[in-house]
């Protein structure tokens, strides 16, 4: 077979384009294992804080070890990088999100300590002032106020799910109502059960009851939107801290409601029959509040972990390395590290 000069400069160049594109890296890839090993020497090409230290990382190879503290550098991958980082939606107004996300427990807590206040100082013999029980109010509207943050962060979130948020989030004026109707209306002109026995009002057991599926109600609407959140929160979705808080809290006031319906019955009743109803219903009550208390600050826990990361953009394995990557190369070096 005869090869033409024009054949030979040809083939040539084939050969030459060849050796360009084998590069020593992947040759070595090949005589080592079929796999992503030499990648894992590139550097990084994005900004990456230490996980321990801070020290921006950015330039030195992934095998390599920090060097202002010396942990290892795919360590840090481990630990910041989320592979879930390319799905997450960006937040539309992340501080304005971070500050309602805080002020909706956080005023649920408070308002729940301020309804604690009323309470105690009942059963010290003194009521309490009107500014504790207004602050229940107010703190209850607060609360709402900071809910609007679950409605639509960002997009691509089902429309019945911001629906519902919006649904959640207007049923806390109803309920800031129906806590002004207790405190501030019924409670001053009779004693309450909680102190007097014998003092039951079907009136003011059927607020409460009302207050109850309001909670209940309100906690089922916001639920959907708060997951989003659980979800954004590499800590919190790893499951490591995951809890099931607000089904907690429906369960408690499942058992506050129980209280009410007790009390709601006794009214039909009087004497003994009405003071063991009494006393069964404040006991449920008494013990459902208490848990709802907890739940709520369970919330407020989670909140302050979720916040920072709402505040940061999610760190993508494409974002510190330029894109040489897949997610699979996490995987791969996690099992490799000794
Ligand atoms: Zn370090």
């Amino acid at each position: 077979m005869r090869v033409g000069g024009k054949d030979r400069c040809a083939i040539q160049e084939a050969a030459g384009s060849l050796d360009s594109t084998f590069d020593p890296n992947q040759s070595a890839a090949f005589s080592a294992a079929p796999e992503v090993q030499p990648l894992l020497a590139k550097e990084l090409t994005g900004d990456l804080r230490c996980a321990r230290c801070k020290y921006n990382l950015r330039g030195l190879s992934i095998r390599a070890r920090c060097p202002e503290c010396g942990m290892s550098i795919r360590g840090t991958i481990l630990a910041k990088v989320d592979p879930h980082a390319t799905e997450l939606q960006p937040i539309y107004f992340p501080r304005f999100t971070a500050i309602g996300l805080l002020l909706w427990p956080l005023a649920g807590v408070l308002a729940a300590l301020f309804l604690w206040c009323v309470r105690a100082s009942e059963l010290a013999g003194h009521p309490a002032p009107g500014w504790i029980a207004d602050g229940v109010v107010l703190c209850t509207l607060l609360s709402g106020f900071g809910a609007i943050a679950l409605v639509r962060p960002h997009a691509q979130i089902a429309p019945d799910c911001v629906a519902r948020a919006i649904v959640g989030v207007l049923l806390y004026l109803p309920l800031a109502l129906a806590f002004h109707i207790v405190l501030n209306r019924i409670d001053p002109i009779a004693p309450t059960p909680f102190v007097a026995l014998g003092q039951l009002s079907t009136e003011r057991s059927a607020v409460r009851l009302v207050c109850d599926l309001l909670l209940m109600i309100i906690i089922a609407c916001l639920r959907p939107n708060a997951r989003l959140f659980v979800h954004r929160s590499m800590l919190l979705r790893s499951g490591r801290v995951d809890r099931q808080t607000m089904l907690a809290m429906v369960g408690a006031l499942a058992v506050v409601t129980l209280g009410d319906l007790a009390h709601l019955a006794g009214t039909q009743f009087s004497g003994g029959i009405e003071q063991i109803a009494q006393v069964l219903g404040t006991v449920l009550i008494a013990v459902g509040s208490m848990f709802l208390t907890v739940g709520m600050f369970g919330i407020l826990v989670d909140m302050f972990r979720i916040v920072p990361a709402v505040l940061s953009i999610p760190v993508s394995l494409e974002s510190v390395t330029d894109g040489q990557f897949s997610g699979s190369m996490l995987s791969t070096s996690s099992s490799r590290v000794p």
